[in-house]
């Protein structure tokens, strides 16, 4: 029996190779193919370029007019020019990168050519030659890769289409569909891919949102309502006198957010289903605290509390100023990381599984083989995107009965927060500890750079600290590195000796880096000079000034988080932005980041501007990826998708009901879900 849970080494043509090309792009099984869903569709009918606009995509039929000219510059890179006539005009095409072309432009030889027009130069950049077959089509594009064509692609989601269209099933309830005036997925999936026309195409886009998040949220539903059947013994009897007591000693008062995220969690515990909660606040809104709050309550009915954080620096720190609030509440804290000694380990994990250790700071060392707990009620995730799937799971099974707090500082809103992470419960923090003023934010150009380093040495004159950002040139320690040391180089013959610079890199042991944190954070160095290692990490309150260069190289909501780094105490502080962006979009990124400092606008602002469905961009805000649907740009359908998706679960007997039957089939056989 045919079945869209096939791999696709079962069609024609798709051999060892081109199997392993396809599993590169994510597409196992035929299922994996047909929703492998255009990037963008071109149109390539004839345009009347009369009436076409600056920049827009057009298909122009004329005649060589001049011999075509091709020149290289550098190894890979080349230009094909020639004018064609069209009518009476004369029109320049340019071909970056495609030398190969030339064979087809021939003299007083018609060519049809589909490019972007610019208007102002009377120039088409031309993208492709067509022969007179292709110039009426409409034409879907996919993301590809070197190991396989675009036309491979297309013929392969051709075949499986015919050979499978019978039994592709019907996802969503007939009641759905009539109400939201969607399309069967059958219809869906083959406009998707062969629409007439962009009409087609855009009734056929909108069901695809709307069948992925309902089946995204189909699965966050099943998952949460399986583990809270699952587990009636995870509660957690703690005292509420000793948590008072934490909270009392405590130098400030909490925030009502904080409070109120305080008390979610703690009814959590006290109940026998096992926890699963998300914490979300802007970064220095104090979830720590809030964290700290419930590991007391877990110590003080006997269990352990462990919290893991993705780097070395933030778990130390955070060992740090755990045993700062703990200190004198008989807390045994222990601190295991990747650089902890093999001396240190042998002495730390018997007390770890004996129970001596009552709250353990890690990394990813905590959920290690040779780890053992003795009975871990909680497990806190701090920066919980910065884990994978499995890394978070590994930790949680350490317990047997195990709640689960995972924290994270990308601010999403709190309806978006709740479908996105459809299997937790959501807590905000939705506000600042009192007296905190925002960072003022200026953006310069860098041949201003010296006003900068001025107003460093004023700041520094008020006995305040500063840190220097430099540039992320690409993703790797070396060269951020070598940038590094050259400013601190420049930094260092500025101010020295009456100021003190450090360094502090990615290539440094963790032993270093922490010598440097330590000595900045005691004012032995009064600036310091950093890569992005201190996006997370350094909790400095005296310094209250950041300079960071090449800023447009850098996300918004990194920026932001950088930014975190200043304005944690009532001091006012500063962050300037060095930057020349070059592009319209680099510059309305400045604009965001120096005139806004709510976290959860910016990351909005990121999303819009790097473009709707740029995965590198869902990425870094850690939401999950999607295949068409833009979490942020499509919320009215993502949440539409969500209730209705709830409203199904609701049922306790949905499966076998028969407008679900295909639902619940392809559930249990295409997703593996349901299958007990
Ligand atoms: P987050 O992890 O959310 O970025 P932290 O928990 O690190 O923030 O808190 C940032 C700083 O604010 C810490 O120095 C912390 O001690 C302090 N802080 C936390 N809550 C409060 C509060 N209610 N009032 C004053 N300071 C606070
Ligand atoms: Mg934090």
């Amino acid at each position: 029996m045919k079945n869209l849970g096939d791999p696709v080494s079962i069609l024609k043509g798709v051999g060892e190779k081109t199997a392993v090309s396809l599993n590169k792009l994510g597409i196992n099984t035929i299922m994996d193919l047909l929703t492998y869903f255009p990037r963008r569709y071109d149109d390539l009918s004839l345009k009347n370029l009369n009436q076409a606009v600056d920049g827009q995509k057009v298909t122009v039929k004329g005649i060589v007019a001049t011999n075509p000219v091709l020149s290289y510059f550098g190894r890979h890179r080349s230009r094909l020019s020639f004018r064609i006539k069209i009518n009476d005009d004369i029109f320049n095409v340019t071909f970056f990168n495609q030398p190969w072309l030339k064979k087809q432009i021939e003299l007083e030889k018609e060519v049809i050519v589909f490019g972007s027009f610019d208007r102002v130069k009377n120039k088409i950049l031309g993208m492709k030659i067509l022969n007179s077959s292709q110039e009426n089509s409409f034409n879907s594009v996919y993301p590809s890769i070197k190991e396989i064509r675009q036309n491979t692609i297309k013929k392969l989601i051709l075949q499986a289409y015919q050979e499978y269209q019978e039994v592709i099933p019907e996802l969503i309830p007939d009641k759905l569909i009539n109400k939201y005036r969607l399309e069967p997925f059958k219809k869906t999936i083959h406009n998707m891919h062969f629409p007439k026309n962009q009409v087609e195409a855009q009734k056929a886009l909108r069901t695809a949102k709307f069948d992925e998040f309902f089946i995204f949220s189909m699965k966050m539903q099943i998952l949460k309502n399986k583990q809270r059947k699952k587990d009636k013994q995870a509660e957690i009897a703690f005292n509420s006198d000793f948590v008072k007591k934490f909270i009392h000693r405590l130098t400030f008062k909490l925030t009502d957010a904080q409070k109120k995220a305080t008390d979610e969690i703690l009814a959590d515990l006290k109940s026998p289903y096992p926890m699963n909660r998300l914490l979300q606040g802007d970064v220095g809104s104090g979830k720590t605290v809030v964290a700290a709050a419930c590991v007391a309550a877990t110590v003080s009915a006997g269990k352990q509390a462990a919290i893991m954080a993705p780097t070395e620096i933030l778990a130390e720190q955070h060992a740090n100023n755990f045993a700062r609030v703990f200190s004198g509440l008989g807390i045994n804290i222990g601190l295991l990381t990747g650089s902890t000694s093999q001396a240190a380990r042998k002495e730390l994990l018997p007390r770890i599984a004996n129970g001596e250790i009552n709250f353990i700071v890690g990394t990813h060392a905590l959920f290690q083989n040779d780890i053992q707990y003795h009975d871990l009620g909680l497990a806190i995730i701090d920066e919980q995107h910065r884990f994978g799937v499995n890394q978070r799971r590994a930790f949680r099974v350490k317990g047997d009965h195990t709640n689960v707090l995972a924290m994270t500082a990308t601010p999403i809103p709190r309806t978006l927060a709740i479908t996105m992470y459809g299997d937790m419960d959501v807590s905000i923090i939705d506000q600042l500890p009192a007296g905190r003023k925002p960072v003022k934010t200026t953006w310069i150009s860098a041949a201003k750079t010296n006003s900068a380093v001025g107003f460093v040495n004023k700041q520094l004159k008020l006995g305040h600290q500063a840190y220097v950002v430099t540039p992320l040139i690409e993703e790797s320690d070396a060269v951020d590195m070598k940038n590094a040391i050259a400013i601190h180089d420049r930094f260092k013959a500025i101010f020295e000796p009456k100021y003190k610079v450090g360094l502090l890199h990615g290539q440094m042991t963790s032993e270093q880096k922490e010598d440097v944190m330590v000595a900045f954070k005691n004012n032995e160095f009064q600036i310091l000079v950093a890569t992005t290692v201190i996006e997370v990490g350094v909790d400095v309150a005296n310094a209250n000034t950041m300079v960071i260069f090449d800023a447009d190289h850098f996300g918004l909501s990194q920026l932001h988080q950088l930014r975190g780094r200043v304005g944690r105490s009532s001091d006012q502080s500063y962050c300037i932005l060095i930057a020349d962006p070059t592009n319209k979009i680099g510059k309305q990124r400045m604009k965001a980041i120096s005139t806004s400092t709510n976290g959860f606008f910016l990351s909005q602002k990121d999303l819009e501007l790097r473009g709707q469905g740029d995965v590198t961009g869902s990425k870094q805000s850690g939401m999950p990826d999607f295949k068409v649907g833009d979490p942020i740009g499509d919320l009215n359908i993502l949440s539409v998708a969500t209730q209705e998706a709830a409203a199904v679960v609701s049922d306790n007997n949905w499966q076998s009901q028969p407008q679900n039957v295909q639902l619940a089939q392809y559930l249990r056989i295409n997703q593996k879900i349901l299958t007990d």
